[in-house]
């Protein structure tokens, strides 16, 4: 018996193409969460579709590119500069993101956002509709599709309309706002009623989901049930899933020596004082500046800290191109080399901040190695760095300082410190809770966190949310 297929459609592909000559290319795979969360799923043959991430505008390089993603089960969809610039830079980064995490726009950019919105979304509605033509190149009845994030809001409505029969799902990994917030966008009721073309509708978390139903009913005017929206007897399911991540490769990551290398040189490095850790890419929605403010709070208000602790932030640069984000970079900068300043030594600094990523082993030993990490999101759809570092937490049991707007937070909540990392007041005294705590208080909190995040994992998110949505295409068939 063959295994059912299942067709997993996101912007990106897990891998990253690079141009070798005319018609050779170099792939490196990215292992991101939806990756590992797929690997683990084995009862379904995976395909992936989206875009490699450069433009290839000659068919000698597409076809080369088409053939050497084969051998990875990847199918490329080509999208020219002009449709990346307007659909991916212009409707996805710059509307729908700021939007679903709350974040005003600056006052600058609101006209010129309004003006430009048209021609935004009409481009990202081609760029659906270029998604759903592959998606239809290489369907097989009977074949899942599951479609992800906000950069495909538009695509379960391109596939029904080809095919009512075709089983799809869409899952969000963003948080989805209040339906006050959504009520905002020009094109509000348009990616509704495409979305609710699914049949089942996923988000990380029972708040995200109870806007979307509530924005249906107020917007669309459409009913609520516990099961979903309907409309005119047709059920679109919605529910939460809240991700996961790979515990046992973290777990298993420290059999390694060069893991063990890593931690051995950071505890000497840091030796006789306590690692605080934060973990993020540099974005305006994970909240830097307000988790350095408030380190600097606590610094200020106690003395005796101030050569005992350290914070190791890792500020992976994201979105380099855009003004907004290098703002953001050289306050976060100006902050940094103040507070220096102000409590730095001769022979030390309170903060080590790094515009840059890690590989995976380092990430791990670091992880390992902190005694409390520090996330701060304003507003987090899930945020993994938190599940991550619970994980590499088996020997250390270090706390976890967790903001309340981070999805996390409801499934950490109990094993944390959860705070509002608006109040600079509330986090750093939070800061100083956490590092003087008793072991046996770490203990119990860390295990909490730790039977959660070994429980529930990616794959077995993956899995549930697959086997949801075929029993909701059964029920459904026996409904009519
Ligand atoms: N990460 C990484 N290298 C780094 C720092 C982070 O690969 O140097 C990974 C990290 O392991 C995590 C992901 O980036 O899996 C961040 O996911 P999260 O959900 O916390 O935030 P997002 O970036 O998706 O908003």
């Amino acid at each position: 018996t063959s295994r059912e297929r299942l067709l997993v459609v996101a912007n990106r592909l897990p891998v990253s193409a690079v141009r070798r000559g005319v018609d050779s290319w170099h792939l490196e795979i990215s292992v991101g969460g939806l990756v590992s969360a797929l690997l683990g799923v084995k009862e379904f043959e995976t395909r992936w579709i989206g875009w490699a991430g450069v433009n290839v505008p000659d068919e000698i390089g597409q076809r080369a590119l088409i053939k050497a993603l084969a051998e990875k089960r990847c199918i490329p969809v080509f999208l020219d500069e002009e449709i990346v610039h307007q659909y991916y830079n212009g409707y996805c980064n710059n509307i729908l993101w700021p939007l679903f995490h709350y974040l005003g726009l600056p006052q600058e950019d609101r006209l010129a956002t309004t003006r430009s919105f048209q021609s935004q979304f009409d481009a990202y509605k081609k760029a659906n509709q270029m998604f759903a033509e592959v998606v239809k190149e290489h369907y097989v009845e009977g074949d899942v599709v599951w479609c992800h994030d906000y950069h495909l809001m538009f695509l379960p409505k391109c596939l029904k309309e080809r095919n009512r029969k075709m089983k799809v799902g869409w899952f969000l990994h963003t948080p989805f706002p209040s339906s006050e917030i959504h009520r905002t966008l020009p094109s509000r009721s348009e990616l509704l009623r495409s979305v609710l073309a699914a049949d089942l509708v996923g988000f990380h978390t029972y708040d995200y989901a109870r806007h979307f139903v509530s924005a249906c009913t107020r917007i669309l005017g459409l009913e609520g049930t516990p099961e979903g929206v309907e409309d005119q007897g047709r059920l679109t399911r919605v529910a939460a899933f809240p991700i996961g991540i790979d515990s046992d490769r973290f777990i298993r990551a420290f059999e390694l020596p060069q893991v063990q290398d890593h931690m051995k040189e950071l505890k000497e490095r840091f030796a006789g004082r306590k690692v605080m850790l934060g973990v993020d890419r540099l974005d305006m929605i994970k909240g830097i500046p307000q988790k350095i403010l408030a380190f600097e709070k606590f610094l200020e208000e106690n003395p005796n800290w101030r050569d005992k602790v350290v914070l190791l932030q890792i500020a992976v640069p994201t979105r380099t191109d855009v003004p907004e984000y290098q703002k953001l970079t050289s306050q976060v900068h100006e902050i940094v080399g103040r507070i220096n300043g102000r409590f730095g030594t001769l022979t030390a600094v309170p903060i080590h901040h790094l515009d840059r990523s890690l590989d995976f082993h380092a990430l791990c030993a670091l992880y390992a190695v902190t005694d409390v990490a520090l996330v701060t999101s304003l507003r987090d759809g899930m945020n993994l760095v938190s599940y991550e570092f619970v994980a590499c937490q088996a020997s250390k049991k270090g706390v976890l300082i967790l903001s309340e707007f981070a999805g996390a937070a409801q499934s950490l909540g109990a094993g944390a410190i959860l705070v509002n990392p608006w109040n600079v007041t509330e986090v750093a005294s939070s800061i100083g809770y956490a590092l003087n705590m008793p072991a046996d208080e770490r203990e119990k909190r860390h295990h909490h966190n730790f039977v959660h995040v070994t429980t529930h994992t990616s794959q077995e998110w993956a899995a549930t949310f697959v086997s949801e949505l075929n029993d909701t295409i059964v029920e459904a068939q026996l409904r009519t």
